[in-house]
C-alpha cells in the first residue's frame, strides 16, 4: 500500500471515526487494492477522491419508538447512511438485527457504493437498518416497528433520491409493512422500495437474485478453468434469503450442498441437501420462523452442531468440499477456518454475505491457492435485480421470469469480465478482490471528477 492510502486507512478514518472497526476494515480493504491506481493517477489524489469517498454524503440516525403486544413502549435506533450518489440515486438494503450500529451500517454503505458501480446500472450507495430484533416478535409487532421506522425514513427516500431494499431480517413481510406506510405518508404509488410483492410492483426473480447471482458468477469463474459445478460438494452458511437461493441454484446445476446454519448452529448433511429438504428449510425459515436445528429431527441422517464461540473457529468450514458460499454475515470465516477449508479441498469461495472473510482468512486462502470472488461482485445480483425492479416501476411494466433471469445472468457475466480485466490491467491476475475494488473505484471516482467538488 502506498503512503497516501496507508495514511487514509490507518490515520484519517480511525481518527475521525473511532470505534467503527467494521467500517475501518472495509475501507482498508478497498484502499489497499486501489493503491496502484492512485500511484498511476495523481489527479484522483489532487481531487481528494479518497477523502471524499470515506465521508458519507449524509448520515441519518433516528429514534424508533413502538408499542409491543403487552402494551409496553420499546425504543430502537434507526439508521440510513447515504454514502455516495455520484452515479445514481442512493440504493442499498435495510438490516434489522440486534448487532446493528453505525459502524456496521457505514461498512455496508461503503461496500454498496462499489458493488452498485459494478452492476452496470446507475445506482449510488447507501445502507440502513435498526438494532430491532425481529426474532420472536409477532407479525403485529414487526408491523408497528416498520411503520414507526418509516415514519421518519420517508422524508429521506424516494424513487429518484434513495431506494432501500431488504437485507438481514428484512424480507417480503417487512418490505410490505414499510412500503404500506411509505405509500400512506406520501400518497404516491412509486418504486421507492425494492423487493416488493409481485402484485404491487415487485420484480420476478428479486427474492432469488442474490443467491442465483452468486452461483452464476462462480460458474463463470469455474468455466475459465474448464470446470463446472456439476458434482461439486459445496459448503453454504446461513439459511436465510441468500443461502436458500444459493442452494436452489446449486441443485439446478448439479452440485451437492451439504451445510446450512443459523446463529444457533449448523447442520451437516453428508448425503446432500436435496430439493425436498430445501423446501422443508424454506417453510421452516420463511413461514414457521423456526431454527435450523429442526432439520435433523426431520432428516436424522444429518448432524446438528450448536454454535460455540469459545472454539475460535466454525466447524461448518471443516468438512470436505470443493467450494464455499458464505451467506450469513460479516467476518464469519477467520484465518483458522481458512486453514481448515484449504485442508479439506476448498479452492473457490464465492461471497454471498457482505465481508464474510476476515483479512487474515483472505491472506491464508490466497496463499493456499484458493480464489475468492468478493461480495461486491458475487452478491451484486440482488441489487442488480433491484435496479431492474426500479426500471420496470418507471416504465410501469413487468418483465417475465425468464427475461429478468436472462438479464441477471448477463449482468453477472459482465461483472466477472470487468473485475478480471481490471485485475489483469494492474498485474494482479487471480486477485478478484483487487479487480472488483479497482473497477468499482474507477467508475465512481471518474463520475466524481466530472461533477466537481460536491
Ligand atoms: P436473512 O436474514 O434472510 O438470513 C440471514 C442468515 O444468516 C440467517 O440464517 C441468520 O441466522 C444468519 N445470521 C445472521 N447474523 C448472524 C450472525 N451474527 N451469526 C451467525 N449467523 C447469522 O439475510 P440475507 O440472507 O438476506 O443476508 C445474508 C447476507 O447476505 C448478509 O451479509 C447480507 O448483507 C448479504 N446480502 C443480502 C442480499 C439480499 O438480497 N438479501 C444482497 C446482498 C448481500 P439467524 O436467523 O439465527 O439470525
Amino acid at each position: 500500500m502506498n503512503e497516501y492510502c496507508r495514511w487514509a486507512s490507518k490515520e484519517l478514518v480511525p481518527t475521525k471515526d473511532p470505534g467503527q472497526p467494521e467500517f475501518h476494515q472495509a475501507v482498508e480493504e478497498v484502499l489497499e487494492s486501489v493503491a496502484p491506481v492512485l500511484d498511476a493517477h495523481s489527479e484522483y489524489r489532487q481531487a481528494r477522491i479518497l477523502e471524499r469517498l470515506v465521508e458519507p454524503e449524509r448520515v441519518i440516525m433516528f429514534r424508533v419508538p413502538w408499542v409491543d403486544d403487552r402494551g409496553e413502549i420499546q425504543v430502537n435506533r434507526g439508521f440510513r447512511v447515504q454514502m455516495n450518489s455520484a452515479i445514481g440515486p442512493y440504493k442499498g438494503g435495510l438490516r434489522l438485527h440486534p448487532s446493528v450500529n453505525l459502524s456496521i451500517i457505514k461498512f455496508l454503505a461503503f461496500e454498496q457504493v462499489f458493488k452498485n458501480a459494478l452492476t452496470t446500472l446507475p445506482m449510488g450507495g447507501a445502507k440502513g437498518g435498526s438494532d430491532f430484533n425481529p426474532k420472536g416478535k409477532s407479525d403485529n409487532e414487526v408491523m408497528r416497528f416498520c411503520q414507526s421506522f418509516m415514519t421518519e425514513l420517508y422524508r429521506h427516500i424516494g424513487p429518484d433520491t434513495d431506494v432501500p431494499a431488504g437485507d438481514i431480517g428484512v424480507g417480503g413481510r417487512e418490505i410490505g409493512y414499510l412500503w404500506g406506510q411509505y405509500k400512506r405518508l406520501r400518497n404516491e404509488f412509486t418504486g421507492a422500495l425494492t423487493g416488493k410483492g409481485t402484485a404491487w410492483g415487485g420484480s420476478l426473480i428479486r427474492p432469488e437474485a442474490t443467491g442465483y447471482g452468486v452461483v452464476y458468477i462462480a460458474t463463470e469463474y469455474l468455466a475459465t478453468k474448464g470446470e463446472s459445478l456439476e458434482g461439486k460438494t459445496c459448503l453454504v452458511s446461513g439459511s436465510g434469503n441468500v443461502a436458500q437461493y444459493t442452494v436452489e441454484k446449486l441443485l439446478d446445476l448439479g452440485a451437492k450442498p451439504v451445510t446450512l446454519s443459523d446463529s444457533s448452529g449448523y447442520i451437516y448433511d453428508e448425503s446432500g441437501i436435496t430439493r425436498e429438504k430445501l423446501a422443508f428449510v424454506m417453510r421452516l425459515k420463511n413461514v414457521m420462523r423456526g431454527r435450523i436445528s429442526e432439520y435433523v429431527s426431520k432428516y436424522p441422517e444429518a448432524v446438528y452442531q450448536e454454535a460455540d464461540p469459545t472454539l475460535g473457529y466454525n466447524p461448518l468450514w471443516s468438512h470436505p468440499a470443493d467450494c464455499a458460499f458464505p451467506s450469513a454475515t460479516q467476518n464469519e470465516i477467520n484465518d483458522r477456518d481458512a486453514a481448515h477449508m484449504l485442508r479439506e479441498g476448498v479452492h473457490l469461495v464465492a461471497e454471498g454475505a457482505n465481508m464474510p472473510t476476515t483479512p487474515g482468512a483472505i491472506e491464508n486462502l490466497a496463499d493456499g491457492g484458493a480464489v475468492i470472488i468478493p461480495a461486491k461482485a458475487a452478491n451484486a445480483g440482488g441489487v442488480a435485480v433491484s435496479g431492474l425492479e426500479m426500471s420496470q416501476n418507471s416504465m410501469r411494466i413487468a418483465w417475465t421470469r425468464e427475461e429478468v433471469d436472462a438479464r441477471l445472468q448477463g449482468i453477472m457475466k459482465e461483472i466477472f469480465t470487468t473485475i478480471t480485466v481490471a485485475a489483469e490491467r494492474y498485474g494482479l491476475e487471480n486477485d478478484l478482490i483487487a479487480g472488483a475494488n479497482i473497477a468499482g473505484f474507477l467508475k465512481v471516482a471518474n463520475a466524481m471528477m466530472d461533477q466537481g467538488v460536491v
